[in-house]
C-alpha cells in the first residue's frame, strides 16, 4: 500500500543512472499470469536500448518470483546502479507501461492517489447508518450509528389515510417520519464526527431515495460539496460491493479532471499563453524545460528528430540545430523522448485515454511559464 508521502519521498528521488519504472495491470479478471509476464517481458525487450540489463532482470525476477499476484496494479521503480528499489502492490488497476529516466516515473501513482486515496462511503437509511473509510479501495476504518427503529406501514405508503384513521393511530405515519426525521440527523451528525476524525477527501453517499437526498440536506455545505456521487441500494450491501461501485463513481471523476485538464490546455493553447497543442510546440516547450504538466494519449507515438550533442526535440529535421549547430539523428518515438525530458525536470505527466479535442493533436502542455 502507498501513501502520500511514501510517494513524495519518490517523487524526490533522483539518480544519475536511468531509473527504470514499470505499471504493470495485474487485474485477475481480465488475464492469465501468463498474459500479463509476456506483456511484462515485450514491454521490457522494448526498454532495452534504454534501461540497463541489471534493472530489467531485477524486475522480471520481482514479478517471477517474488510478487504473489494479489492487488490489481503493481508499480516497481528499480535503479541498481543507485541502489535504488520499490515495488508498490495496488488494489487498483493501472495501465501498463515502462518508462526510462533519470527519476522515477510517478505521475500514474500520484493520480491513483490524488482520486482514490481516503474516501468515505456513507450507508444510509431511515434507521442508521454506516460509515466505511477506504484507502485506495481498501476498507480501513468502518463505524455505525442504529438508530430509533422505524416501524413499517401495515398497508404500506401508498394507501389512504382513511384506513388509519378508523384503526385508531391518527399520528402513526407522521410519528414515524418524525423518528426517521431524527435517525437521518444523527446520522448526518455522526458522517461529519467521523469526517473530522478521519479527514478522507471525497465522500459518496448510499442508500435509496428520498432518503438519501433528505440525508444529504442534513450535511453541513463542506460535506455536501465533498460529495462525489451517490449508489443506489437497498440494504444489506456487502463491503465488497460498496467498493467496486464506490471505485466506479471515483473513476468517473477521474475521467472529468482528465477533461477537464485537457480543455485547459486547449483553451491555454489559443489564447497561445501558458498551453501547447501539437508535437511541435510541445517539443520545443520541452526543450526550454518549461513544461508544468504533459498531456498525451495513450497510444499516441510519432517519430521524430534529436539533436545528437544538446538532446533538442524535433518533430521535422531542421538540418543543424538551432541551439547547438548540432546534427539530427531520427528517433523512433519523440512522444515517448517527450515524456521522458518532462519527468526530468520534474514535471507530471497526465496519459489521457481519449478526447475529442485532444484526438487530433495526441499531445499537449500546460507550461510553467
Ligand atoms: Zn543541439
Amino acid at each position: 500500500m502507498i501513501y502520500e508521502t511514501e510517494l513524495r519521498t519518490l517523487a524526490q528521488f533522483q539518480a544519475e543512472a536511468p531509473i527504470l519504472s514499470v505499471y504493470l495491470d495485474v487485474d485477475p479478471t481480465r488475464h492469465t499470469t501468463e498474459e500479463y509476464l509476456l506483456s511484462l517481458r515485450n514491454m521490457l525487450k522494448q526498454a532495452e536500448k534504454e534501461a540497463s540489463p541489471e534493472d530489467i532482470h531485477a524486475v522480471q525476477r520481482y514479478f517471477e518470483h517474488e510478487y504473489d499476484w494479489s492487488g490489481r496494479g503493481v508499480a516497481v521503480f528499480s535503479c541498481r546502479a543507485a541502489d535504488f528499489w520499490r515495488a508498490y502492490v495496488l488494489p487498483i488497476p493501472v495501465a501498463s507501461g515502462v518508462t526510462v529516466a533519470r527519476r522515477p516515473y510517478v505521475s500514474p501513482l500520484a493520480a491513483l492517489l490524488d482520486t482514490y486515496e481516503r474516501y468515505g462511503v456513507a450507508v444510509v437509511n431511515r434507521e442508521g447508518a454506516r460509515i466505511l473509510l477506504f484507502h485506495l479501495g481498501e476498507p480501513i476504518y468502518e463505524e455505525s450509528f442504529d438508530g430509533e427503529e422505524v416501524r413499517k406501514l401495515k398497508r404500506g405508503r401508498g394507501s389512504s389515510g382513511g384506513a388509519e384513521r378508523r384503526g385508531g393511530a391518527p399520528s402513526g405515519s407522521r410519528h414515524m417520519e418524525e423518528v426517521a426525521m431524527r435517525n437521518l440527523r444523527q446520522a448526518a451528525r455522526t458522517v461529519e464526527q467521523f469526517w473530522r476524525q478521519h479527514t478522507p477527501r471525497r465522500l459518496i453517499l448510499a442508500g435509496a431515495e428520498p432518503t438519501v437526498s433528505q440525508f444529504r440536506d442534513l450535511l453541513p455545505k463542506a460535506l455536501q460539496e465533498a460529495i462525489v456521487g451517490t449508489i443506489s441500494v437497498d440494504s444489506g450491501e456487502s463491503v465488497r460491493d460498496l467498493r467496486e461501485r464506490s471505485l466506479q463513481v471515483l473513476r468517473r471523476v477521474e475521467e472529468e479532471r482528465e477533461a477537464a485538464l485537457v480543455e485547459e490546455v486547449v483553451t491555454a493553447a489559443a489564447k497561445g499563453r501558458g498551453g501547447t497543442l501539437g508535437l511541435d510546440e510541445t517539443l520545443s516547450a520541452a526543450h526550454e524545460g518549461r513544461i508544468r504538466t504533459l498531456v498525451i494519449l495513450r497510444n499516441f507515438h510519432a517519430p521524430g528528430y534529436r539533436c545528437t550533442s544538446c538532446g533538442y526535440l524535433a518533430a521535422q529535421n531542421p538540418g543543424t540545430c538551432p541551439f547547438c549547430a548540432g546534427a539530427f539523428a531520427e528517433i523512433p518515438d519523440a512522444a515517448e523522448a517527450a515524456v521522458t525530458r518532462v519527468i526530468e525536470d520534474g514535471g507530471e505527466i497526465e496519459v489521457v485515454d481519449h478526447h475529442p479535442l485532444l484526438n487530433p493533436v495526441g499531445i499537449g502542455a500546460l507550461l510553467r511559464y
